[in-house]
């Protein structure tokens, strides 16, 4: 089978940015037989998904014994899929690479730490209906089904998605419509899951009918994997589908820009041209994107892509997950590496998802050093010190206390601390 040659894994062997940047094919690895119709048909990819052992072995025989392990145990936990298309970007040679890491079990996601939890974000407790989660004063989350086209070994939903571990998720959408359609205050809906886009054009269109019907509703969201997972989902009908219902955004989730292939590439653009405002969210995963040249080719790909880089987000505490997590620290060094250094717009916003239910809350380096009534001490990306005077907001004839200092370099240790 052919197999990625750009080794895009983190430092030290991480390959440079340009090479991170290409866009390639997924190709078609082990299935060469197969028809292009069948190739490029979103039913056939997700009939054809690895879910057992024995698949995953026949395309992929150099397991490693954590992995094997891994996968007997997924069943009982977070089940295993892994489409064609997906399983084309990893690199069977390489037990370290980032795409191997995100969709293949490990026998790690059985030891489970103290401070770990099975609904990191307190979803259940917010959740007044079956399937919508309240916890902002004007948005809901709706989650339309527990099934993805592939599972994500960090998944914070790992409680209900894939029901391997018997959650038993049965979502009511008269319930959770009705809900929404009582509370006034609610202006934004996101549909979520699992994933809304595998729903059929029917059952998808007719539930944002629904909730287009309510008046208070100004804004809808999908998030969703498919474009990545699965980017032969992204139709023109589901497309034209779905442009009768704007306001409506779309977050995709990609975490190495080895994910964005030209068929991911093509898929985007069908939704751009469809007039729907596309975003990325990613997860600081360990030995996947917590590298900064990693990352920085990540969002200026999506840039490319026409994907504006939403959120980096901490990896929740979930149960089973501290062999893929990376360190506040580390998502910190990256924020300092992309801010001044790259557009604006490919910047993300890191946020860590309070455990229990605290919701985003952003983390940032800090770039304030010292605030008072009459002025702010900045630096910028490159450690030099700055004065803002607030004398504007003062009264005529006032004077700021202090003369104005010259700009001064911090070293860069120094900026590092702070
Ligand atoms: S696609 Fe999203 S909901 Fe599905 S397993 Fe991955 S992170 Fe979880």
């Amino acid at each position: 089978m052919s197999q990625p040659s750009d080794g895009s894994r983190c430092s030290p062997h991480s390959p440079g940015p340009e090479t991170l940047k290409q866009f390639r094919s997924a190709g078609r690895g082990p299935w060469t037989s197969v028809s292009d119709a069948d190739w490029n048909d979103w039913r056939w990819q997700l009939k054809n998904r690895i879910t057992s052992l024995a698949q995953l072995e026949k395309v992929m025989p150099a397991l490693s014994p954590e992995e094997r392990a891994g996968v007997h145990l997924a069943d009982t936990k977070l089940a295993m899929a892994i489409t064609p298309h997906f399983f084309n970007l990893i690199d069977t040679a390489d037990v370290n690479c980032p795409i191997r890491r995100q969709v293949i079990p490990r026998e790690e996601e059985t030891l489970t730490k103290s401070w770990e939890l099975s609904d990191p974000c307190g979803e259940d407790a917010h959740s007044p209906v079956p399937g919508l989660v309240h916890r902002y004063p004007d948005r809901v989350l709706f989650l339309v089904t527990d099934r993805c086209a592939a599972y994500c070994r960090y998944c914070t939903r790992s409680r209900l998605v894939s029901n391997a571990s018997g959650y038993d998720f049965q979502p009511d959408f008269d319930q959770q419509i009705q809900y929404i359609a009582q509370h006034p205050e609610i202006r934004d809906v996101l549909l979520s899951g699992g994933d809304p886009l595998l729903l059929s054009d029917e059952k998808l269109g007719g539930l944002l009918t629904r909730l287009r019907a309510i008046p208070h509703v100004e804004f809808l969201r999908i998030g969703t994997r498919i474009p990545i997972f699965l980017p032969q989902r992204i139709t023109p009908a589901l497309c034209a589908m779905l442009k009768q219902f704007h306001p409506l955004f779309i977050s995709v989730h990609t975490n190495h820009p080895r994910e964005l292939t030209t068929e991911v590439r093509e898929a985007l653009a069908r939704l751009a041209d469809a007039g729907i405002p596309l975003g990325n969210q990613s997860v600081l995963l360990r030995h996947v994107n917590d590298d900064p040249v990693v990352m920085k080719a990540l969002v200026q790909k999506l840039l490319l892509c026409r994907v504006r880089p939403y959120y980096i987000y901490q990896c929740d505490p979930i149960a089973g997950s501290a062999h893929l997590r990376a360190s506040v620290r580390r998502g910190l060094e990256i924020m300092e590496s992309l801010r001044g250094h790259t557009t604006g717009y490919a910047v993300p916003q890191y946020v860590i998802d309070a455990p229990g239910g605290g919701g985003k809350v952003p983390v940032n380096p800090e770039y304030v050093l010292s605030r008072n009534a009459d002025r702010v001490v900045i630096r910028n990306f490159e450690g030099k010190v700055f004065e803002y005077i607030e004398g504007a907001s003062q009264p005529v004839g006032y004077k700021p206390s202090e003369s104005f200092e010259a700009p001064k370099v911090l070293e860069p240790a120094r900026v590092r601390r702070m």
